[in-house]
C-alpha cells in the first residue's frame, strides 16, 4: 500500500498542476497517469489564449510557447470578421513537451509521478474516499490518500466511481489532424469557419509556424460521422487553396465535454480540469483553465488535510477567480447549441457573431428574423466601430 497526503489521478495540464501546488505546500503528493508517456497522444488543436496568462499563479517561459497568434479570423457565409487587439491574441503550443513540462514543476516540487498507472475503484466510507485501486504496470496497487484531485479528463470515470453526479448528456467530438509543409501554417491568425458543412459545430485552422497546422472540425458531432464532416471542410474551396501541397500528419482528435460545469467537491475528492467541464465553449479552450483550476485544487487538497469542510474553500477560490468567465461561456454555449439543432436561416452568422465578440447573447433573439445581409451589414459595422 501506498500512502500520501494528496493523491492527483491524470497528469495532463490539471494534474500536473495540482500536483506541483500540493507538493508545494508540502504535502506528500503521488500523480498517477495510465498512458506510458506524458502528453502522448495529443488530444489538441493547441492554441491558448493570452487573456488567460494572467491568472495562472506562475511563469510560462516563452521558449514553452511555440508560435505567436496575433488575432482570429471568424468566417461565415462569405463574410470574414478579423479580430485583433489583447484580448484574441495568443500563441500555439507543442502539447506534448508542454504537459512534460508541467509534469516536470510537479517532480521538482517533490511529487512522485506514475506512469502507466490506471485508476480504476475507490475504496469509500460515505463520501470519504479511503484508498484508491490502480493498475500499475500490470500489478495491482493500493493508495491511499487523505485527499483526492479527480483530473482524469473528459472521458473521467473515477468522478463516477467516487459517487459526483457528472453523467455526461452532451459530448461532443473533435476530429484534428496536424499538416506540414502548409502556407498557413505560418500565418499568425487562428480561423475559425461557420456553415452548413458545420451544422452543430465549427471548422478550425490553427497554425503552429515552420509550415505545420491543426485543421479539425468540432461540435455536437456523432463522433461516427466527425471524419465525413471533417472531409468536407478542407474540400471547402478555400480550405483545398490553404493546403495546396501539404501532407496530413498525426490525429490529434478526441471528445469534448459541452455540458455545464458542475459542483466540482464531494467529501475529499476535488474535480479538476475536463473531468468537471472547466473548459471555455464552443471552441473548446481547455488547457489555460485547467491549469488555473488544477493549481486551486492541488493547494485546496493540501491544505485541507483531506476534511470535506475544507475541501468545498475549491469552489469559493473557482468561483472568485474563473466562475465569471465558465458562467459566461455555458450561457452563451447554451444559446449557440439552441440555435445549431434551429431551423433559423441565419444560426451560423448569429454564432458568429457572438463568437466574435460582435454581438450580445441578449440581442440573439431578437436578430433572428433578420436577412443575412442585414446581418452581415451590421456586423461589418460594428467590426469597423472597433
Ligand atoms: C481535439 C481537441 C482539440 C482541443 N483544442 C484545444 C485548444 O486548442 N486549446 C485549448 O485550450 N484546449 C483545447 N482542447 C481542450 C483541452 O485539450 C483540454 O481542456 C485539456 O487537455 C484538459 O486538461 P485536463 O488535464 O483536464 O485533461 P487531459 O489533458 O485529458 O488529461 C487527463 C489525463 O488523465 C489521464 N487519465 C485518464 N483516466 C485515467 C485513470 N483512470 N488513471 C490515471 N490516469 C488517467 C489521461 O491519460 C490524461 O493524461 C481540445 C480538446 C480536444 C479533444
Amino acid at each position: 500500500m501506498l500512502e500520501c497526503d494528496v493523491l492527483v489521478i491524470g497528469c495532463g495540464p490539471a494534474g500536473a498542476a495540482a500536483a506541483r501546488a500540493a507538493a508545494l505546500k508540502g504535502a506528500k503528493t503521488v500523480v498517477i497517469e495510465k498512458n506510458r508517456t506524458i502528453g502522448v497522444p495529443v488530444r489538441c488543436a493547441e492554441g491558448i489564449g493570452a487573456y488567460l496568462l494572467g491568472k495562472v499563479p506562475f511563469r510560462i517561459p516563452r521558449n514553452k510557447f511555440r508560435w505567436s497568434i496575433k488575432g482570429m479570423r471568424f468566417y461565415s457565409d462569405g463574410l470574414c470578421l478579423e479580430r485583433t487587439g489583447s484580448f484574441w491574441e495568443g500563441f500555439t503550443l507543442d502539447r506534448d513537451t508542454f504537459d512534460q513540462w508541467l509534469a516536470s514543476l510537479a517532480a521538482e516540487a517533490g511529487a512522485q509521478i506514475l506512469t502507466e498507472t490506471n485508476a480504476v475503484s475507490a475504496e469509500m466510507h460515505g463520501d470519504i474516499v479511503r484508498t484508491i485501486e490502480a493498475v500499475s504496470k500490470d500489478r495491482k496497487l493500493t493508495i491511499a490518500a487523505k485527499s483526492v484531485v479527480a483530473a482524469d479528463g473528459p472521458s473521467s470515470t473515477m468522478a463516477e466511481v467516487m459517487g459526483f453526479d457528472v453523467k455526461r448528456r452532451n459530448v461532443g467530438h473533435v476530429y484534428s489532424i496536424e499538416y506540414s509543409s502548409a502556407g498557413c501554417g505560418n500565418d499568425h491568425f487562428e480561423e475559425i469557419y461557420l456553415g452548413d458543412f458545420t451544422s452543430v459545430g465549427y471548422g478550425y485552422v490553427f497554425p503552429k509556424g515552420g509550415g505545420v497546422v491543426n485543421i479539425g472540425v468540432g461540435g455536437e458531432f456523432d463522433e461516427t460521422r466527425i471524419r465525413e464532416r471533417f472531409e468536407e471542410f478542407v474540400e471547402m474551396p478555400g480550405l483545398r487553396k490553404k493546403l495546396a501541397g501539404a501532407r496530413q500528419g498525426i490525429e490529434k482528435s478526441g471528445p469534448c465535454p459541452l455540458d455545464g460545469y458542475p459542483k466540482a467537491v464531494k467529501g475529499n475528492v476535488i474535480l479538476a480540469g475536463d473531468a468537471a467541464n472547466q473548459n471555455f465553449k464552443p471552441f473548446l479552450e481547455g488547457v489555460l483553465p485547467a491549469v488555473i483550476c488544477g493549481t486551486m485544487a492541488g493547494e485546496v487538497a493540501a491544505e485541507s488535510n483531506g476534511m470535506p469542510e475544507r475541501i468545498a474553500e475549491f469552489e469559493n477560490r473557482l468561483d472568485a477567480s474563473l466562475g465569471e468567465l465558465f458562467a459566461a461561456s455555458d450561457a452563451a454555449y447554451a444559446e449557440m447549441s439552441r440555435l445549431f439543432h434551429s431551423k433559423v436561416p441565419i444560426k451560423h452568422l448569429l454564432i458568429t457573431g457572438l463568437s466574435s465578440g460582435l454581438l450580445q447573447l441578449e440581442e440573439l433573439k431578437s436578430l433572428e428574423e433578420v436577412d443575412a445581409t442585414t446581418l452581415k451589414k451590421l456586423l461589418t459595422a460594428r467590426l469597423n466601430r472597433g
